[in-house]
């Protein structure tokens, strides 16, 4: 990119600057607007969750019988949400300001099957695929007990067809598992990148792991690349795929029913925040959408980024969208934060969703592994890097009175919030390279 270039956007876009230069920036989106005038841009509704969510119910029955571990949740796949209040205590001296409300974990990092928020779009795209061949060939039916598909029968059938996904990890560990289990050919395109760990466990697993020495993008472009030239393969594209964002929604009414059996209120007076890391953007978009369509104007949304990493950020704030990656400006894309290392951020997730979301800030890298610790020490939860990222955010708002009051939300609606930091993943890394986070954390200060 040319430097010219770069000037321009500079002096369209001031924040730019401090992008280039890899400051923890919060940006407070002025083009956020009411639910009611956001929704008809996402180019979804609530019929089309409402949809995935009884397809996941038809699969409950397979995903149980499949999957031990989701036996006593019956094959639903869910995390809970804990308080964690000496985490609060101690990041109200962190950051010297003292956050009013309570400070809650969803523990997606938790998840069955895969061990991370991978484990709601991912699994949910290749089982509403799955859905989609059998029900076409007449081998099933809508209203059949789908503990069927757990059968020789269907592997065999699922056997004949291919399925293709690029990732940093955790979606092609959700993918490979959940295809591999179903009986189908799958692979799974890897970023440089990616852990070693993963790409063992998907081997095991019986899935073909294909390894790159570039970058997530070039990794998806590859996976596409070879799945457009095999008519029995599915591409999974995670930049553009409604079924993936779908499968995240679902997230929204599970934790409105969570937070009624807690008695956990959200209203005019007792906001809900919502801090979700953002990679290319399915996730978080697809989960901020739903949480939207089940709390109204009452949730706000706030998407966390690394400094090297910031795609999303980037993309709304200047309306390029896909049309700029942080490469163009320079800015390396190399983060620890496994699943936040995107340099190009979803266009149809930041056209879809830019009404809807509150705020985009970045940390660094450091942060993220002091969070870490801090967790760890505090509450003796572990969680991999990325999922700390929302951690910072309910400080950053807190910090921002003006925002607040704008929203009609002064001192008193604050002591009654709800923040809720996204925990994205972390369940299922292995005890050696948890310590190696423990140990970085004093190593980075
Ligand atoms: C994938 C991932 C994210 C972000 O999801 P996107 O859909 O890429 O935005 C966040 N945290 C973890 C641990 C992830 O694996």
């Amino acid at each position: 990119m040319d430097e010219s270039q770069i000037q321009q956007w500079i002096t369209q876009f001031p924040l730019v600057q401090d992008l280039i230069d890899l400051k923890p920036i919060t940006w407070f989106n002025p083009r956020a607007t009411t639910l009611q005038a956001g929704l008809p841009y996402v180019g979804l509704a609530a019929d089309d969750v409402a949809d995935a969510e009884q397809r996941l119910a038809r699969f409950a029955p397979y995903l149980s019988a499949a999957f031990p571990e989701t036996r006593a949740a019956n094959g639903v796949i869910e995390s809970e949400v804990v308080a964690i209040p000496a985490m609060q205590t101690a990041l109200d001296q962190r950051y010297g300001l003292k956050l009013g409300g309570h400070l809650l974990l969803k523990k997606d990092s938790h998840l069955p099957i895969s061990g991370s928020i991978k484990a709601r779009g991912g699994i949910y795209e290749v089982l509403a695929h799955a859905e989609k061949l059998a029900l076409a060939a007449g081998l099933l039916q809508l209203t059949d007990d789908y503990g069927k598909l757990f059968s020789e029968e269907f592997r065999q059938f699922f056997s004949r067809y291919r399925i293709a996904v690029g990732s940093t990890g955790n979606l092609g560990m959700s993918i490979g598992i959940i295809s591999a289990r179903l009986g189908f050919s799958v692979s799974v395109h890897m970023s440089a990148d990616a852990r070693e760990w993963k790409k063992q466990k998907l081997r095991d697993n019986g899935v073909n792991v294909v390894e790159y020495e570039q970058d997530y993008g070039v990794a998806v472009e590859q996976g596409r690349l070879q799945a457009a030239g095999d008519p029995s393969c599915f591409f999974i594209d995670d930049e553009n795929s409604q079924t993936l964002f779908l499968g995240y929604a679902v997230a929204g009414g599970r934790l409105k029913r969570q937070f009624a059996e807690r008695g956990i209120r959200v209203d005019a007076q007792h906001p809900l925040f919502v801090y979700l890391p953002c990679g290319v953007g399915g996730g978080p978009g697809g989960v901020a959408f739903g949480l939207k369509l089940a709390f109204g104007d009452h949730v706000h949304c706030i998407f966390a980024e690394p400094t090297h990493s910031p795609c999303m950020l980037l993309g709304v704030y200047t309306g390029l969208h896909d049309r700029i990656a942080v490469q163009d400006l320079g800015i390396d894309n190399q983060t620890a934060a496994d699943g936040l290392a995107v340099g190009r951020a979803s266009g149809f997730v930041g056209r879809a969703m830019e009404r809807l979301l509150s705020a985009f800030y970045t940390l660094s890298d450091r942060e993220m592994f002091a969070l870490l610790g801090l967790l760890d020490s505090q509450e003796h939860i572990q969680l991999e890097p990325s999922a700390l990222a929302g951690m910072a955010g309910p400080w950053r708002v807190a910090a921002n009175s003006e925002w607040l009051a704008g929203r009609g939300l002064d001192e008193r609606q604050m002591n009654q919030a709800t923040h809720l930091v996204w925990a994205t993943g972390g369940g299922m890394v292995p005890a050696a390279e948890m310590a190696k986070y423990l140990a970085n954390v004093h190593e980075a200060g």
